[in-house]
């Protein structure tokens, strides 16, 4: 009778439930991961429309982030004594042995919601059926800040459209729950089968070598996350300046750059707020401090967003089922992701995207702007690109931001950006464009 624990997008060994439940129980515990080819594979995204996408879902940089990871995770669990497996291949063509080798009864995983990753949850529930002895599965949320179960809302279809009528309830009638820990828990050390994490070619990407002018300059995993959090916080104390510094475009603490791990789980949003907290206690706390717990509000209204949406963030209409002509012109495409339109401020942006995996918050809201307002073309390639390309990719708010700001989503006021005036605004100095248009324009 032993636990396996599959995991999904969290990436951690403090504060995470499906490992301390699996902790919790009789047995040994055992852990998976799946580099799952469904998400390396070239795809056309299911998009219905003429262009075909030249890139896949996971791209170099975020692939090279969770490769990282899962070689901290692993060194990680084995402190405890816990194994984990390493694959390239898809849940559904390994669990059904692994129950079988391991004697596994319980299969402990994070709770996604999404199109692809409930496809991925169908076929090994499918497979597993087919098993004498099914283990019983334990599904958990464990991404968000508020937990589902404390929010003041009776079902999805009660998330308000607008983000403020939710921070507000949410802010009012919910509480963030505590940390767990699997701290004391040591096992003996299993006999397994030897694994390793694929390399990316093997995932079929190529290898490369860090931009040195990259605004994310880090490894994956929990470690390197943890040492992110201690320099941005406790170390240079830049959390007091957060709110100025927030829309920043070059280096490496205009804002706190915790999405990449957020993404993949290596830090829970709990874990941020609570050192927020302590911050704010023996520190300092002012607006600054509050706006990072502001801005994690938004990360959990997105995902509550899709939540109620379903399917519906994925489709040209949005959440609203808005009927506008979208334009999808390949030439369009290249020149966006090429960085060579008309306007310098998108192209510095596009190129630093392309050459790191990373872009600031003001530079994403003015390339989504100037591709689906500015050129009309389907805000649905863009954040396919997006989905390609960074390295902080999470689903939920992907989309939630492109169909925000594709005035398909959330957005009240339906804006388009002055791309002219943003740039004289937040880069008045052009040191950005001059970061990465070279020499030549200026
Ligand atoms: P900080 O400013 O330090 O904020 C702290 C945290 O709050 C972030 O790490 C993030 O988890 C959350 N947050 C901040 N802004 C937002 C926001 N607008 N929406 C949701 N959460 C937010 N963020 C992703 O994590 N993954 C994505 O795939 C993604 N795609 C985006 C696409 C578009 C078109 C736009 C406009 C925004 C997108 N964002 C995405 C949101 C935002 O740009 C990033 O979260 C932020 O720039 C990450 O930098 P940071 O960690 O330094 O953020």
């Amino acid at each position: 009778m032993n636990n396996l624990v599959w995991f999904r997008n969290d990436l951690r060994i403090q504060d995470n439930h499906s490992l301390k439940s699996a902790c919790d129980q009789e047995g040994d515990v055992i852990a998976v991961y799946f580099f799952d080819p469904r998400f390396y594979n070239k795809s056309d995204f299911d998009l219905d429309i003429n262009v075909t996408l030249p890139f896949g879902k996971t791209g170099k940089y975020r692939a090279q982030f969770i490769r990282e990871a899962i070689a901290d995770l692993k060194a990680g669990l084995e402190e405890h004594g816990i194994p984990l497996l390493v694959f390239n291949d898809r849940p559904e063509n390994v669990i059904p042995r692994l129950v079988q080798e391991y004697d596994i009864t319980d299969i402990y995983l994070q709770k996604e919601w999404t199109r692809d990753e409930v496809e991925q949850e169908n076929a090994l529930g499918k497979a597993l059926s087919e098993l004498e002895n099914k283990p019983q599965g334990h599904r958990v949320y464990d991404q968000f800040l508020f937990h589902p179960d404390d929010v003041p809302f009776e079902n999805w279809k009660q998330i308000p459209r607008v983000f403020t009528e939710f921070r507000k309830k949410c802010e009012k009638q919910s509480e963030v729950r505590d940390i767990v820990d699997i701290a004391g828990y040591k096992q003996d050390i299993l006999k397994v089968e030897e694994t390793e994490i694929p390399t990316l070619p093997e995932l079929g990407l190529e290898t490369f070598t860090k931009d040195t002018r990259s605004a994310f300059p880090w490894t994956g995993g929990e470690i390197s996350a943890w040492e992110r959090l201690d320099h941005y916080f406790w170390e240079t104390e830049k959390l007091k300046f957060y709110k100025k510094t927030r829309n920043g475009l070059v280096g490496i603490d205009y804002s706190s750059k915790f999405s990449a791990w957020l993404s993949i789980g290596s830090i829970s949003a709990r874990q941020i707020y609570w050192e927020v907290k302590r911050f704010e206690k023996e520190i300092k706390k002012n607006q600054d401090t509050y706006l990072l717990i502001f801005e994690l509000i938004w990360r959990d209204f997105f995902k509550y967003v899709s939540l109620k949406h379903h399917n519906d963030i994925f489709k040209i209409g949005g959440i609203l089922h808005k009927d506008y002509e979208w334009k999808s012109s390949e030439r369009e495409l290249k020149k966006w992701i090429n960085g060579e339109t008309h306007e310098p401020f998108v192209n510095a942006n596009m190129k630093e995207l392309a050459a790191t995996g990373w872009m600031s918050n003001r530079g994403r809201q003015n390339v989504a702007s100037y591709w689906s307002m500015h050129k009309e073309q389907d805000w649905r390639i863009g954040a396919a690109y997006f989905e390609h390309i960074l390295i902080d990719y999470d689903v939920h708010s992907n989309y939630g931001n492109w169909m925000y700001n594709s005035g398909v989503g959330n957005d009240p006021r339906n804006r388009t950006f002055n791309i002219q005036l943003q740039a004289s605004r937040y880069d008045g100095d052009g040191k950005f464009q001059r970061l990465w248009l070279q020499e030549g324009l200026f």
